[in-house]
């Protein structure tokens, strides 16, 4: 007897009939001998919908409130899929987050899981209960909900994995695992058998959306097996552990990319210490993400030097509200890049591998604007025009192509 955690997102409990579907999927888990505890997402869109009407009454909500109204689309799934799994004539309990004993710290919208106290979950595992739990919320000590941030779920349900000692966390979606790249710009990406924590982090840092970063930073963190599989079939998944067993001369596991990059350089600013800080204080202040910094040479005492963002507009008007006290010459700004990625634990013991990479985009005629590198991983910032050409190419360079088309279920579940 093993005990799962078994964590659904929003498109495998989309409606009723895959509320069903996935019933019937934890109770021939349970035929098999196992203890499972479930985790759920809101159905569907629902989070997304929840959000509009808010935004329609209050464009900026207290988000005290917006907690306590997101937590509503997660506990629907709970009650509803408990109910579905009682048809099948078994004995199921939901509860929300903070039954299920989850206390985070006293933040809204992004709140950390402090502790699980786990002891309701364990008296209904020891009735042979399966339990339903509402994925992303938890509970300050003082009595406020909470939830984890979008796409939370899966922190909820690795987070208690750990905290239960469970032998596997599966991760139901509607994909059929992790793929080496995006399979909807890759038609022969291939299905990874498994990856490392580290890898897996490096890739869902890098956009690959199936898995939260903060659960696989949790997973690795407590050494939580995960299994990453598709709710609309029975085929294997991709395991995520700690070390992969990696096929001789697999260098590089995947290729991820970000659409959404711009460039900013602030060219002739003063050569002295602080600087640095200054600008990036500033944009961290205003809550902007900076990610590739370069500083290029200082002449004359002045160095120009370039970051990326997702957020154009907003980085430029901060840039441009510090002039008075950083002067410098000039800040401009370009729009529409997309940073191509490489990720694999290989590279760390073959050298070549980025050459490679720059030598693969140069002959597609597409220059690099930036670069910036891991252990594990190798990124570029390059033009959005070519990204298919680019990404299919290194796919190839890499030894990723599956000999045959795979076959990809429905989209990919963002949440
Ligand atoms: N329902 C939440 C979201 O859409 C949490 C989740 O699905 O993981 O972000
Ligand atoms: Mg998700």
């Amino acid at each position: 007897m093993s005990l799962y955690v078994m964590k659904f997102g929003g498109s495998s409990v989309g409606n009723t009939e895959r509320m069903q579907r996935v019933a019937r999927r934890i109770v021939e888990k349970q035929d098999e001998g196992h203890q499972c505890v479930v985790v759920v997402s809101a159905m569907g869109d629902t989070t997304d919908e929840l959000i509009d009407q808010a935004m329609l009454l209050n464009p900026e909500p207290p988000a005290r409130e917006m907690d306590m109204l997101m937590t509503t689309g997660e506990q629907i799934s709970m009650a509803l899929l408990s109910m579905a799994i009682h048809q099948l004539g078994r004995e199921a309990v939901s509860f929300t987050g903070w039954q299920a004993g989850f206390r985070t710290e006293p933040v809204h919208g992004k709140a950390r899981i402090m502790d699980i106290i786990p002891d309701r979950i364990q008296a209904a595992l020891d009735q042979g209960k399966i339990i339903v739990v509402a994925g992303f919320q938890g509970m300050t000590p003082d009595g406020e909900i909470t939830t984890f941030g979008r796409g939370g779920s899966d922190t909820t349900a690795v987070a208690l994995a750990a905290a239960i000692n469970a032998d596997v966390c599966e991760i139901y979606t509607d994909v059929d695992g992790i793929y080496s790249t995006d399979p909807r710009v890759v038609k022969c990406a291939t299905k990874l058998k498994e990856i490392s924590y580290d890898e897996m982090l490096e890739l869902a840092s890098l956009g690959a959306a199936v898995l939260h970063p903060r659960a696989v930073e949790y997973a690795k963190h407590n050494s939580v097996r995960l299994v990453v599989r598709s709710s609309f079939n029975n085929n294997e998944g991709t395991v995520v552990k700690e070390e992969a067993s990696m096929e001789q001369g697999v260098v590089v596991s995947g290729i991820a990319f970000d659409k959404n990059v711009a460039r900013i350089s602030i060219l002739g600013v003063s050569d002295t210490p602080g600087v640095l800080a200054q600008v990036f204080g500033a944009l961290a202040k205003e809550g902007i993400n900076v990610d590739i910094i370069v500083q290029s040479g200082v002449k004359n005492g002045e160095a120009d030097f370039s970051f990326t963002v997702s957020e154009c507009d907003r980085a430029v008007a901060v840039i441009e509200s510090i002039k008075d006290q950083l002067p410098y010459r000039e800040v401009t700004s370009e729009d529409h890049l997309v940073k191509v990625s490489i990720v694999g634990a290989g590279m760390i013991s073959h050298p070549g591998v980025a050459a490679q990479m720059f030598d693969v985009i140069s002959k597609q005629g597409v220059s690099i604007k930036m670069v910036s590198t891991s252990e594990i991983k190798t990124s570029c910032v390059i033009d959005g025009n070519n990204l298919d050409e680019v990404i299919k190419a290194l796919h190839t360079a890499y030894n990723l192509d599956a000999e045959q088309q795979v076959f990809v279920g429905g989209p990919q579940d963002r949440r």
